[in-house]
């Protein structure tokens, strides 16, 4: 079974519009494969510039959060119409930093993940555990229930993303081991399989992230169940271009 790998790059809450332009005059100049898939995701207010520099190129943006109502009284949110509209791909839902400090739970996972299906969007879902649950030896049972949580009542799994992210090792240089990660996204997969089906569950992308940088991609890029990487710092520079070659 052949999956399209994905090298993604999470900007969390960093780079003006000047600074995400800059970013693409650099790092698109020195793209050219069309294998993997790339994906940026910028903060909103990037969107439009990310896409506009983006045009014609393989590579996709997305948002890095959206709201699961279609509009309303929602003070500060946005809706997946609306980064739809300005022209996004994909959205990251879920992200550690999202449910650790915006309070986000695995049933507003789940209802996000569903309305950016429905919108066309492609959901790129975060799970992972924390250094407390692993030293526990709790890692499978919190990557259980975030997965069938979040996809619960999904109707369109082909489509959707999902990225395992251990919280110990987002942004602290802690990468898991290539063993330790694909242990994990070989368990996913198995859950897959059993909310899903085999065929489906061999089609859908699992990514891993954490502390991905030049130097680890390639040995995670070769792991059985490893589709991709999710990744927030190394994305932050125009270098991100030598993860996206990681084949090279
Ligand atoms: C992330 O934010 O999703 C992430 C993996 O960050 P970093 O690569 O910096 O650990």
């Amino acid at each position: 079974m052949s999956r399209k790998p994905v090298i993604a790059g999470n900007w969390k809450m960093n780079k003006t519009v000047a600074e995400a332009k800059a970013f693409f005059n650099e790092f698109l100049s020195q793209i050219d494969v069309d294998d993997p898939e790339v994906v940026v995701c910028p903060t909103y207010t990037s969107i439009a510039a990310a896409v506009e520099c983006t045009k014609g190129t393989n590579v996709g943006i997305g948002a890095q959060n959206i709201y699961f109502e279609d509009g309303g009284a929602y003070t500060g949110e946005v809706t997946a119409d609306m980064i739809k509209e300005a022209g996004c791909e994909y959205v990251i839902i879920g992200h550690s930093e999202r449910r650790q400090y915006f309070a986000e739970t695995d049933e507003g996972v789940n209802k996000k993940t569903i309305k950016a299906l429905e919108k066309g969007l492609v959901p790129i879902v975060c799970v992972g555990e924390t250094l407390e649950e692993r030293e526990d030896d709790n890692t499978f049972d919190v990557i259980k229930t975030q997965v069938e949580k979040a996809m619960k009542d999904v109707n369109e799994p082909k489509k959707v993303i999902i990225a395992y992210e251990p919280v110990w090792a987002i942004g602290t240089g802690k990468t898991a081991t290539d063993e330790q990660a694909n242990e994990v996204c070989e368990y996913i997969r198995k859950l897959l399989v059993e909310i899903f089906d085999k065929d489906i569950a061999d089609c859908m992308r699992i990514l891993y992230g954490g502390s991905v940088n030049a130097g680890n991609v390639k040995k995670l890029m070769s792991m059985s169940d490893i589709d991709g990487a999710l990744v927030g710092g190394a994305s932050l520079k125009a270098d991100f271009v030598t993860l996206v070659n990681y084949k090279k």
